[in-house]
Order: C-alpha cells, then structure tokens, then sequence
C-alpha cells in the first residue's frame, strides 16, 4: 500500500507554485508585460561572474572523474575547511571542518537538522508567519509545530509568548532571519532577550533546547547587520544556502553548521550525520562544493533588490498601501486591504497582480509581494495597484 503520507502530500497543492502556473498562463494568453508575478522568491540578479568563471575552469581543466565524482557523504573536506575557515574569519569563532555538512540547499539543512533533534511526538516552536515547508520537514522527523505569532507591531520574535509555548516536549524552535515573508531582522536586544530566555527554559527542563538558524537571506540586507546566532545561544545549528545569496537556487547547495559553542557539538554533529544518511542526503553536489572552496566569500550583489525595494515602496507609499519597512531579503509584507488576505489576493488577481496570501505563511490580514523582479514589472505595475486600491475605496 503506498504511503499515505507521502501521497496526501504529492496531492496537496502548493499555492504559491500554482500562482506562479498561473501566472504564466496567463503571460502567454495576454502577454508577459502585461502581468505582475510577485509570487516566487527566484533571484532576479545573475550568478555573479566569478561562480561562472569557476565552474567553466573547473569544466575545462579538472579531471571530470575527479570532477563528478562522490564526495564523502558529510562534503569533501576541502569544501568544509572552507566554509568552516569563513565562518571563523567573518564572526571570529573557532568553526572546524568537523562540525560543517554540505547540503542540497536550506531544504536538505533543515530537514536534516529537524530529524537530527527531534523524536516522535516532539514539539517545535514556529514564529509566524513562516517558510511552510518547515511543518513537512518537522513531521517526516516525527514532531508537531508548535506557532506563536510575531510581535504584530514589528513583526520582532514575541519573547512572552514563545516562553508561554516551550514545554518538556520542546525539542526545538526554528528562527528566519532575515525573514521570508517579512523581511525583518531580528534585532540583536530581541535575540538576547529570546535566548536568554530560551537558556532559562534549557535549565528549567533539564534538556537542551535546539535553535534552528534558517539563514538563506543573510547576506542580502540593506544596511542593518544580521546578528550571528550562535554567539547568543549555545545549542544553535545553521542552515545556510548559496540559493539566493549567490543567485544559485536550481543548483541545490548549502550547509549546516553545529556551533561549537555547544558542549554536546561532536554528538549532535554525529546526529546531523546520520540524519543526512537516513534522508538520502548525502554527497552534495561535487563541482558546486567546489565552486564554494573557490566562491565561499563571494559578495551578493544587492544593489538590484535594494533599488527595487524603493521604487515599490515608493508606489505603495503613494498609494497609501501599508507595509512593514523591509531590512533583508527581497519580500514586501503588505497589510491586505481586507481582513482575508485570500479574497484580497483573488481581486488581485482580476488587476493581474499576482500576491502570495498570508494564509500561505500560516498568518492572516497581510500578503508577500516577491520584488525580485525586473524593475519593469515594478514600475509597470503602479496603475494596477492603484486600481486594487480604488476598488476597495468605491466599495
Ligand atoms: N528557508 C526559507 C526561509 C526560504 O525562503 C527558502 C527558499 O525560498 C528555503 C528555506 C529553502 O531554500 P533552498 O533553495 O536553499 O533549499
């Protein structure tokens, strides 16, 4: 019989994947410029040069045995010494290659690190509005999710109410900062506050309390520093992807890092391990770990998503749409002009305006709009969120 599980999830539909299908049905029916996709977060800025250059001389001159060949299953060990090595250098912590798995992207990471800390009938904490695959990758290791609204005002972690929801089924809480869908930051006085109490709570229950880092976004920020996790909480693993920050979401490449601030680093490394093993994700891809040995400090170029991020604030601010201020990543949490951000979407949608839902992200009363996009799309789009918002004034 097959699994059914697994089948309730292949039929499940995932809406933002079928906005995004949408949308190029309707591209193709009344033209491209036309429509505005603001569904999907694909990077619109190109891989930068150097990868590209990298990869062809890999092509060109390595030994293509070599080359395309398995890696141990943890990553090759001149990948992880690199990342391990920039991870030292960038936040002046003692990383070793040891604690460092290459992975199949933030996916591979977080559902890997999820099996590695929890059992079945585990909890784990969510800030809302969140990524919603997390929910998928907590139950393949057995746990539930446990959600608590964000601060509504700032959209900064809600210290009360997280501590209000750990209890001794608390395995772990998974953090996204910069965040998708909002684009906040959590602040380094907001972090301090949350790990100190989630320490307390480790002391209260007498278990460690994991939190996962999913940091796919931190290097694409617009003048405020993303605090590095670790040096505020000790049982702190990281799953990172060169997915947006290098323009690289199809190629399927990242990590986790199990910081070596926590005592118990070389068992939970060894539980990442196994993890990886019993998921099937083992040797990520050979020549884009090493792309990373030689592209491991390359820079995101932002300035693309930075010039985007004010040329729809600005339409939206003239509009009088309102949103929360974007410090990172390239999404737009925009307050919905009705309390159903679904019914808000669908009218969009009849401006060709194509919005992701709050209800996508287990949240409600606000949508994501994705401004990694030509800047045409953005600046094409004014009359039809102008026309948005005069449909709800006339109403
Ligand atoms: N986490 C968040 C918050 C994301 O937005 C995404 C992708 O959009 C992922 C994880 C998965 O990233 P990856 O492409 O590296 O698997």
């Amino acid at each position: 019989m097959l699994n059914q599980r697994s089948l309730g999830l292949g039929n499940q539909p995932n809406k933002i994947r079928e906005l995004f299908a949408y949308g190029l049905q309707r591209k193709a029916q009344i033209g491209a410029d036309k429509v505005f996709d603001f569904s999907i977060g694909n990077p619109s800025v190109p891989t930068p040069a150097k990868v590209t250059e990298t990869l062809t001389t890999l092509l060109r001159e390595e030994d293509p045995v070599a080359l395309h060949g398995y890696t141990p299953s943890a990553g090759a060990a001149e990948t992880r010494a690199a990342v391990a090595e920039s991870l030292a250098r960038r936040f002046g912590i003692d990383a070793k290659p040891d604690q460092v798995y290459m992975t199949t992207g933030a996916a591979a990471a977080l559902a890997i690190s999820l099996s590695a800390v929890c059992s079945e009938g585990d909890e784990v904490i969510v800030p809302t509005p969140y990524f919603p695959e997390y929910g998928v990758w907590a139950a393949t290791a057995g746990a539930s999710m446990v959600e608590v609204p964000c601060r509504p005002s700032d959209f900064q972690l809600d210290v009360p109410a997280m501590a209000a929801a750990v209890n001794e089924k608390t395995a772990a809480v998974i953090i996204n900062s910069p965040n998708n869908p909002v684009g906040s930051i959590y602040s380094a006085e907001n972090l301090t506050e949350f790990c100190d109490m989630l320490a307390a709570k480790e002391q209260e229950l007498g278990h460690p309390i994991y939190l996962i880092s999913d940091e796919p976004y931190r290097e694409i920020t617009y003048g405020d520093e993303v605090p590095f996790v670790p040096d505020f909480y000790e049982h702190t693993i990281i799953c990172y992807s060169y997915s947006k920050s290098l323009s690289l979401p199809g190629e399927r490449i990242g990590y986790i890092y199990v910081s070596n601030k926590m005592a118990n680093a070389a068992e939970v490394t060894l539980a990442v391990q196994g993890a990886g093993r019993a998921l099937g994700y083992v040797c990520a891809s050979s020549l884009f770990q090493k792309m990373v040995v030689a592209c491991v400090d390359e820079p995101s170029d932002v300035e693309a998503y930075r010039a985007n991020r004010e040329l729809l604030t600005g339409i939206l601010d003239e509009l009088g749409y309102e949103y929360i201020a974007p410090q990172g990543a390239f999404y737009l949490w925009t307050k919905a002009l009705e309390a159903d951000s679904e019914a808000f979407c669908e009218r969009a949608k009849d401006y060709e305006l194509l919005l992701v839902p709050a209800t996508c992200f287990r949240s409600e009363g606000w949508v994501r709009i994705s401004y990694c996009v030509s800047s045409e799309t953005i600046k094409n789009s004014k009359p039809a969120f102008a026309a948005l918002m005069n449909s709800y004034q006339r109403a």
